[in-house]
């Protein structure tokens, strides 16, 4: 006799409803399928959901992109260093790169798998320029340490808000803290989603200026301006070697329901993370910490750590659950490990002890909207049975 083997669980899908493919559908039939009307409402849109309608949101097609435009903002250049976690995907740093300046990687502190602060102050030299914090799976980083220390030392500070949508930090949302710039990413297994895509937060006009320009091959009017304007103009000036980072209204028009849709999204993730903090709480695991008491973790990434008495290993576990029809991750094969930033700057496990332990013992299970609760009950009963239980 067979048993119905139930389908695949991958470990992340985003959730689509009618609602975006409506809007898609009135993108495409609008005419107008590059950046235009919907992009400039889906940015008025995300300022409101700060809470902020004047603060600077530039659109654009990645969180790479938005964090390669804040940083050319900022001046970063060859000679320059930037500090960022050696816990994070390459797009932290990689942008660095694309300017001429240097990658200064530092270790996490083990309790909240973010950078750690004293890491940072001791990483500073004179060539020191900026800080990429990086909000680890949604939780915040102590976000008013890493602005005292920028304050203290003359540096600038760029988020990498792409797990961090919504997190807050002391009751305030992450991109209304201060810092130069703050950007989202909306890749397709992030928070919310438009395909591809991403969001500069700035408060910063003069930085949002040139983010706008540099995002559009450095020309000082973008299409939908010209073709808008009261004179319609065929001129433009360019006044740069910008780049091609404009969002699209197609990605936009999604963005723009889907939005509408994230606080309903965290709800559910929460209850999630709920779920699996208190199903999975007498297991030999490290539970991925909550964020204190009256402020919001995004809850982007559900993370287990295998603890000491599991008695399996990690990517044995991954197996197992893969055998079990559930996907499951990795956040992250830490930079240091990464062939390219490891022979550039000769880096060694040993100078990440907490990133490198973290590494060796950890699992990213399945937490999205589209799970249903029969889904989550399924990767809880996957993980007990695992781990004897
Ligand atoms: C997803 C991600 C990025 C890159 O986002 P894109 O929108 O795909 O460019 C950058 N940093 C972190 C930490 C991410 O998880």
């Amino acid at each position: 006799m067979t048993h119905p083997v139930p389908a695949f669980l991958p470990f992340a899908l985003p959730e689509i409803g009618e609602e975006e493919i409506a809007e898609v559908v009135d993108a495409l039939r609008s005419g107008w399928v590059t950046t235009g009307p919907k992009a400039k409402k889906f940015e008025a849109a995300f300022a409101e959901f700060l809470g902020e309608p004047q603060i600077e949101c530039v659109a654009v097609n990645s969180a790479t992109a938005g964090l390669h435009l804040a940083l050319e903002a900022i001046g970063i250049g060859p000679g320059d260093e930037v500090i960022t976690t050696t816990h994070t995907f390459t797009a932290t740093a990689e942008v660095v790169r694309y300017l001429g300046a240097d990658v200064v990687l530092v270790d996490i502190d083990p309790a909240t798998l973010n950078i750690d602060i004293a890491a940072i102050e001791a990483a500073i030299t004179p060539r020191t320029k900026a800080i990429i914090p990086v909000h680890y799976a949604g939780l915040a980083v102590d976000m008013l340490a890493v602005l005292d220390i920028a304050r203290k030392h003359g540096l600038r500070v760029v988020e990498d808000a792409a797990h961090a949508l919504p997190t807050t930090l002391e009751k305030e949302l992450i991109g209304t803290l201060g810092s130069d710039a703050c950007v989202f990413s909306f890749y397709a297994n992030k928070t919310m989603t438009t395909g591809e895509g991403g969001m500069l937060v700035t408060r910063n006009a003069e930085l949002a200026k040139r983010a706008r320009v540099m995002r559009l091959h450095g020309m000082n009017r973008d299409a939908f301006d010209r073709f808008t304007a009261k004179v319609p103009s065929w001129y433009y000036e360019i006044v740069a070697p910008g780049f091609k980072y404009n969002m699209t209204d197609i990605a936009a028009a999604l963005g723009l329901q889907q939005l509408k849709r994230l606080p309903g999204f965290l709800e559910r993730r929460q209850a999630i993370a709920a779920r699996y903090n208190e199903a999975l709480a007498d297991l030999p695991l490290v539970l991925p910490p909550d964020a204190p008491h009256g402020d919001t973790h995004s809850w982007h990434l559900y993370v287990l750590r295998l603890a000491d008495d599991a008695g399996i290993e990690r990517d044995a576990f991954i197996e197992r659950m893969f055998a079990l029809g559930i996907g499951c991750s990795v956040h992250y094969i830490p930079l240091h490990l990464q062939p390219y930033w490891r022979d550039r700057y000769g880096l060694k496990p040993e100078q990440f002890p907490h990133s490198q332990k973290a590494f060796e013992r950890m699992v990213s299970i399945p937490l999205y909207t589209a799970m249903s609760d029969a889904d989550v009950q399924r990767v809880i009963a996957a993980v007990r049975s695992i781990l004897g239980r």
